[in-house]
């Protein structure tokens, strides 16, 4: 049975990330989507949030199980007993990244490919970063975010404005 690992933060998940989820998934018989636990980044979202997201999200799609992880990305690919890492590429400032992981990833584990997936150019100008921004600022995410992550996402954002006007006074 062919598997590979599709990692990243993930926070939020966007119509980018679940683009390449749903191409993946059609290419392997088990699509691995791991949730990466960094402590030392501070992301808006708990990896428990973002892992049941994706769940709720993908709950129809059969061949595909998300997970969390933390440590190395290769040692959760082994753990697993896949071999393929897979990335989406946006373009070329994703490349240079996106090759040195691979590069220090295969360094790791030589059995392990790294497999990129081209954006698809509906997907290619944004990034969670840019949606977390762009729902700050009440900004339309409609098109980039799945329904739950969006709803979530101006909870969130309440919280955020709140807790600023109550610290600045
Ligand atoms: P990381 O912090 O590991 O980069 P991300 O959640 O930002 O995690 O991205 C995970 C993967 O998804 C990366 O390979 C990234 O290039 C890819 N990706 C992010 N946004 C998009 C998008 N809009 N379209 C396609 N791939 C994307």
């Amino acid at each position: 049975m062919k598997s590979a690992v599709y990692p990243g933060s993930f926070d939020p998940t966007t119509n980018g990330h679940l683009d390449i989820i749903k191409r993946a998934s059609k290419i392997v018989d088990k699509l691995y989507v791991a949730v990466l636990d960094n402590p030392s980044k501070t992301p808006l979202f708990t990896v428990e949030e973002r892992v049941s997201q994706l769940k709720e999200i993908l709950k129809d799609h059969d061949n595909v199980k998300v997970m969390s992880f933390s440590g190395l990305l290769v040692d959760f690919v082994r753990s697993v007993g896949s071999n393929i890492i897979v990335r989406g590429l946006r373009g070329v400032t994703d490349f240079s990244y996106e090759f040195q992981m691979a590069l220090s990833n295969r360094s790791l584990d030589s059995n392990i490919e790294t497999l990129f997936i081209s954006a698809d150019t509906q997907y290619l100008f944004f990034s969670s970063s840019q949606v977390k921004e762009i729902a700050f600022f009440n900004g339309n995410i409609d098109n980039m975010v799945p329904d739950i992550v969006k709803t979530e996402l101006q909870k969130k954002m309440q919280v955020l404005k709140a807790q600023q006007e109550t610290g600045g006074k």
